[in-house]
């Protein structure tokens, strides 16, 4: 089992600012950004690689879920950024996917 089936069992502890029947969110332990928030989906895959057109619907929430709570936040207007990091060459270093959002300062393009 990952990290994060065991923080969506409390199994391990997190500081979580959003839950729904499908979508978990809280701050990531080592943060990149003044706020640093992991939104991910209750169902399991390993990398975006596994995704399939059925899982369109739950991927959609899943962004539409961190875009409702920038702007629920306030820091929607400055701005802020979602990335999901997809195995080696994308730094994935946690194998249950996850949509990062950072905010809270300029962030610097491209990405190193
Ligand atoms: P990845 O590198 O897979 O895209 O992102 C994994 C993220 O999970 C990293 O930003 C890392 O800091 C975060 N992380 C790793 N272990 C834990 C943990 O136990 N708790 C929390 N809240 N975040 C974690």
């Amino acid at each position: 089992m990952t990290l994060f089936a065991k923080i969506i069992r409390r199994e391990i502890p997190a500081d979580i600012v959003y839950e729904d029947d499908d979508v978990l969110a809280f701050r990531d332990i080592n943060p990149q950004a003044p706020v640093h928030v992991l939104f991910i989906p209750k169902k399991p895959f390993a990398t975006m690689n596994e995704l399939t057109d059925a899982d369109a619907p739950l991927i959609g929430k899943l962004i539409v879920t961190a875009a409702k709570w920038a702007r629920q936040q306030g820091f929607a207007d400055d701005g802020y950024r979602v990335v999901m990091n997809c195995n080696r060459d994308g730094g994935q270093t946690v194998y249950h996917i996850h949509l990062h959002l950072l905010a809270g300062r300029a962030l610097h393009w491209p990405p190193g």
